[in-house]
């Protein structure tokens, strides 16, 4: 075992560090992001990994680590897609994955308190059992954590009414490096005492503190849900069925659009058979008195219609409303599994540039001639940008027309005014194009936020911010 290993494993005791050596290790130099976007000198194991299971465990590894000048890695599920949890200084990761309990569902109060490794499904089925709704939905929900969650301030479809994760986390308690434990924030909806602190470490990827328990705010669960499905014959009478809706009054929970190139891939795995000429998907869901909606139901079936819908579909039940969700999930996995490359961005557009965003993406997929398919959260502007290839991306001119393809999807999104990241953050994979959007001013701000939470660097290194010219990693 290396020093630091045989170190913590004295502090920690036998069985709660994985050192070299041992064949889980690798797994700790890895998440979900793309293996493309990830520069090489990134990708590795740790020194060691730390399972810790308890606050005073997690505060001890951060002093441990500080005394001896050793980076520190915090990761929850590692289905990042950014790099946000992998090793790029080495050091080591303290994974949270062992601190699963629900401490508390408080129902008369609106909050859980709850450690965080607890997978996000799980903790909205221990509430939902108890009538309440904890709304945050990323896609992943049943394998990635709260912690996790709250570190990259995760969205989901239901974002458009319900908000992201940063609207949900009322108080955390984080350890500091160095093993100082803070409690901040409140447990109470409202509360404007201080500085929020609480916003400062949301969607702050790990590197100002370890989030060791979150107070989350609940609602009472919407008593009836129901999904529309509207199928198009292009994406400008998509977003005109959208415009519609919306100017109806109706404020849907869920508003998804997908486009051709989407549908095309799903198209031979889905049961539900698209109509000739579709070229663009809706996918709308409202929730609430179920007396109330059959009517809303009618009317964003009239907004689809007035817009030119080639079919129209509603369902109320949990097994009809699955299945209008069928084709929208199987998106991803679709362009997967039919590509030999899938670089997902993950940017924001205000929502009236959809329809021009959508517009640019195709003259760039022409221009490169690589396959591009987009889907994503209309009602956020949040779109998932797919650049697709079959070509090997070890030839340096595929590399070059993909990096192109995404460099111009970046631009495109800063020009129309909006923002690299919607919900997945900007981790190692992102950190070198921070420059697109913001200033150097910004960034440094950024730099000596950083450093009064960690002024040795060594919260999980190398993320978020940019690396300053002739500097390797900070
Ligand atoms: C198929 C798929 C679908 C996805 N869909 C969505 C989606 O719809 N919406 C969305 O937002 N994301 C989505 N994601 C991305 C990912 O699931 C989210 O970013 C999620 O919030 C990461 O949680 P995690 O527990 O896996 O964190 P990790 O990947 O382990 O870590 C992510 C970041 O959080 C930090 N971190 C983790 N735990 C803590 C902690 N306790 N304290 C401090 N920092 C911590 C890490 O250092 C890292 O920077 C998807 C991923 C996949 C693979």
């Amino acid at each position: 075992m290396s020093d630091i290993a045989a170190v913590l494993e004295r502090e920690l005791g036998a069985g709660r560090v994985i050192g070299p050596g041992d064949d889980r290790l690798d797994d700790y130099g890895r998440d979900e992001s793309p293996a493309l976007l990830v520069p090489d000198d990134a990708r590795h194991p740790p020194a060691c990994a730390v399972l810790c299971e308890r606050t005073d465990e997690v505060a001890a590894v951060l002093r441990v680590c500080a005394e001896r000048g050793v980076p520190v890695v915090p990761r929850g599920a590692g289905s990042g897609m950014t790099g946000g949890c992998l090793p790029v200084a080495g050091g080591v990761v303290l994974s949270t994955e062992r601190m699963q309990r629900v401490v508390e569902i408080a129902e008369d109060d609106l909050v859980a308190v709850v450690e965080p490794g607890v997978i996000t499904g799980r903790l909205q089925e221990a509430v939902e059992a108890r009538g309440l709704f904890y709304p945050p939905d990323p896609a992943s929900l049943d394998f990635c954590s709260i912690g996790g969650n709250a570190a990259t301030c995760a969205g989901g479809p239901r974002a458009f009414k319900y908000g992201v994760t940063r609207e949900y986390v009322l108080g955390l308690e984080v350890a500091l490096m160095g093993g100082e434990v803070l409690r901040v924030g409140r447990r109470t909806s409202k509360g404007v005492t201080g500085y929020d602190l609480v916003a400062g470490f949301v969607g702050s990827e790990g590197t100002f503190g370890v989030i060791t328990e979150l107070t989350v705010k609940l609602l009472p669960l919407p008593p009836g849900v129901a999904t529309v499905l509207g199928v198009f014959a292009d994406v400008p009478a998509a977003s005109a069925a959208i415009t519609a809706l919306l100017r109806r009054g109706i404020r849907p929970r869920v508003l998804e659009l997908a486009d051709r190139a989407s549908i095309d891939h799903v198209r031979p795995r889905a049961r539900y058979r698209f109509p000739d000429g579709a070229g663009a998907i809706v996918l709308v869901e409202v929730d609430g008195d179920p007396d109330a909606l059959d009517a809303e139901v009618e009317r964003i079936g009239q907004a689809c219609e007035g817009a030119g819908a080639l079919d129209v579909l509603a369902a109320q039940s949990a097994s009809e409303r699955r299945a209008l969700w069928e084709a929208r999930r199987l998106i991803s996995k679709s362009l997967r599994d039919a590509h030999r490359v899938k670089l997902n961005e993950d940017v924001c557009v205000p929502r009236g540039a959809i329809t021009e965003m959508l517009a640019r993406i195709a003259r760039t997929s022409a221009d490169l001639d690589l396959p591009i398919a987009v889907f994503g959260h209309a009602g956020d502007g949040n779109l998932h940008v797919n650049v697709l290839s079959d070509d090997d991306p070890a030839d340096p001119a595929v590399a070059r027309r993909l990096d192109q393809a995404v460099h111009r999807v970046l631009a495109d999104t800063i020009d129309l005014r909006g923002t690299l990241s919607g919900e997945h953050g900007i981790g190692v994979t992102k950190r070198d194009v921070m420059t697109l959007e913001q200033s150097e001013r910004v960034l440094e701000w950024q730099r000596r936020w950083k450093a009064m939470w960690d002024p040795a660097g060594l919260l999980n290194p190398g993320k978020v911010l940019p690396r300053r010219r002739g500097a390797c990693s900070e």
